[in-house]
């Protein structure tokens, strides 16, 4: 890794590492981070990087900081597999294990976030990710079976199916710590090993997608197939993200009229309405588009598949949604690990997301809360020519995500440099620092987290960016705290991050 890279990750910028290690196996992690603890270094694991919360970019500390490259952990364990799970080191990377998996007819049952080319298992698992298998699994917390986990004081804690190392045992005997350890972004310790549920190739899938006029029928449609346990993935856009997957131009232009709609209607769900009537019309941003919905199922077979998605299509047409072309989730499917170029917008702006994990009965005033603030930022977003777009899926049957973007003109960091494809990164602009943009960026990703709270919202990935210490009642912060203080007294590994 270039010292160049060691600062930031896509948002997020702090101060450098005193040194880098990159351990070249498990034996290698547990003595060259067993040693920076000895010596009172703070230690900061990464996986691919891939992130923008914060989670490896630490403020200053008065010691040495160590950062641990974990990729080099690259072991693949298969002889677990007749028993359900396979036994991943860190390093890995999700579109590496799905590749070695494949050829068994295999799969991980969480089978990655979409940055899985590059994104580790041990980061996605300290993230506690979610995408591929989302739709009926959840997260990836539902399908992490064990654990192997260095500590700050230098011995490795196994848990669930890693109980007894290699031996193997049954998960539960007793309650069992992995969930405590997934989504700890590093807090609690270093994951050296991971232990994942796996199943059979499914046989047959299709896909299916559908435009709506209205988000709240779309908010529905998702709910009520991930409950009906329909799809193994459900994503939608709303019209300007619509409109940069398909288009990836003209993307101010059309930010500008959907602001003008929501303007020029005195209300966030009249302005709704009113982009849906555009929308219909034909006319302007828009085209056909919609809040776009796409459902991509599995089965047994071709009938079982058949069947799902014709109750889908039930779902979909009580709500009043009509079908489109399914290119976006058949293209997904195929591949679903892409290079990251989604990094950058499509006019080579940067790119951040932020997202809130709600209830079912909870989203449809998470959408609107979201647009209430994009309305209060008017002449901000405008004067820094930020635009914005919302992905939403569904994470198992209770929880909808939903996730604005943000894009804006500034200088790219290193890490754009060294994610995109020299394809890209020959025809993008150069961009002077737009630091003024980037700060009204960060005050709306902080504006939009407020106004979720009030509605019970979570989060994933939490890192630097989200605040989970300081939503805990007092009994949980007790709780939180000791168990930070007695796995970590001296306060050595990623400090800071969750707010601990
Ligand atoms: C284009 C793009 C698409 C994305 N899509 C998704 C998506 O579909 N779903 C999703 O959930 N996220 C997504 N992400 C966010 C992110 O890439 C994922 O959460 C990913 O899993 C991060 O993995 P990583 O290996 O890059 O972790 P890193 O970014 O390296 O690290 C993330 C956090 O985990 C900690 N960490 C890393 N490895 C370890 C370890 N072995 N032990 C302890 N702590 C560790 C780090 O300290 C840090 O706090 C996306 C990001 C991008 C840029």
């Amino acid at each position: 890794m270039t010292q160049q890279l060691l600062d930031h990750d896509f948002f997020y910028r702090g101060s450098a590492p005193t040194r880098v290690v990159a351990p070249h196996n498990r034996e290698d992690a547990i003595q060259l981070i067993g040693q920076a603890l000895r010596e009172g270094c703070v230690v900061v694991a990464r996986g691919g990087g891939m992130s923008y919360t914060g989670g490896y970019v630490l403020a200053e500390d008065s010691r040495p900081v160590v950062m641990v490259d974990l990729r080099q952990l690259s072991q693949i364990e298969l002889s677990t597999l007749s028993n359900g799970w396979v036994v991943v080191d860190a390093g890995v990377t999700w579109q590496q294990l799905h590749e070695a998996l494949q050829p068994q007819g295999l799969r991980a049952v969480f089978g990655g976030p979409l940055s899985g080319l590059r994104a580790t298992v041990g980061g996605a698992i300290s993230q506690n990710a979610a995408f591929w298998g989302s739709g009926l699994h959840g997260s990836a917390a539902e399908s992490t079976l064990g654990l192997e986990v260095l500590l700050a004081d230098g011995t490795v804690l196994r848990t669930g199916v890693l109980s007894r190392g290699d031996e193997g045992r049954s998960r539960y005997f007793g309650p069992d710590l992995t969930s405590l350890l997934v989504g700890d972004c590093g807090r609690f310790g270093v994951k050296l090993r991971i232990a994942l549920a796996v199943e059979p190739l499914p046989a047959a899938t299709d896909s299916a997608s559908f435009s709506f006029e209205q988000p709240i029928n779309l908010l529905e449609s998702m709910q009520s197939i991930a409950r009906c346990r329909l799809a193994i993935q459900q994503v939608g856009f709303d019209p300007l993200l619509a409109n940069v997957r398909t288009r990836r131009s003209s993307f101010a232009d059309d930010f500008r009229t959907l602001s003008k709609v929501l303007r020029g209607s005195g209300s966030t769900l009249k302005g709704l309405r009113s982009i849906a009537e555009i929308s219909l019309a034909g006319r302007g941003f828009l085209g056909d588009a919609g809040f776009t919905q796409h459902v991509m199922c599995e089965g047994l077979d071709t009938h079982a598949v058949d069947s799902k998605l014709a109750q889908v299509r039930r779902i979909v047409s009580d709500l009043g949604g009509r079908e489109i072309e399914n290119t976006i989730p058949k293209v997904m499917m195929a591949t679903p690990f892409t290079p990251l170029n989604g990094i950058l917008g499509p006019n080579g702006e940067r790119w951040v997301p932020v997202h809130g994990l709600f209830n079912v009965d909870r989203a449809q005033e998470g959408y609107r809360a979201y647009l209430e603030t994009l309305e209060s930022f008017e002449a901000e977003i405008a004067a820094a020519g930020i635009t914005s777009a919302t992905l939403f899926s569904a994470v198992g049957s209770t929880t909808t995500l939903m996730e604005p973007m943000f894009f804006w003109q500034d200088e790219l960091e290193p890490l754009h440099f060294d994610t995109l494809e020299d394809k890209v990164i020959k025809r993008i602009p150069r961009n002077p620092p737009n630091p003024s943009a980037r700060n009204q960026v960060a005050k709306l990703r902080q504006a939009i987290m407020e106004a979720w709270k009030p509605l019970g919202v979570g989060h994933f990935q939490v890192g630097r960016a989200y605040p989970f210490a300081a939503s805990l009642d007092d009994v949980q912060q007790r709780v939180y705290q000791q168990l930070a203080t007695t796995l970590d007294p001296h306060r050595q590994m990623n400090p800071g991050v969750l707010g601990l």
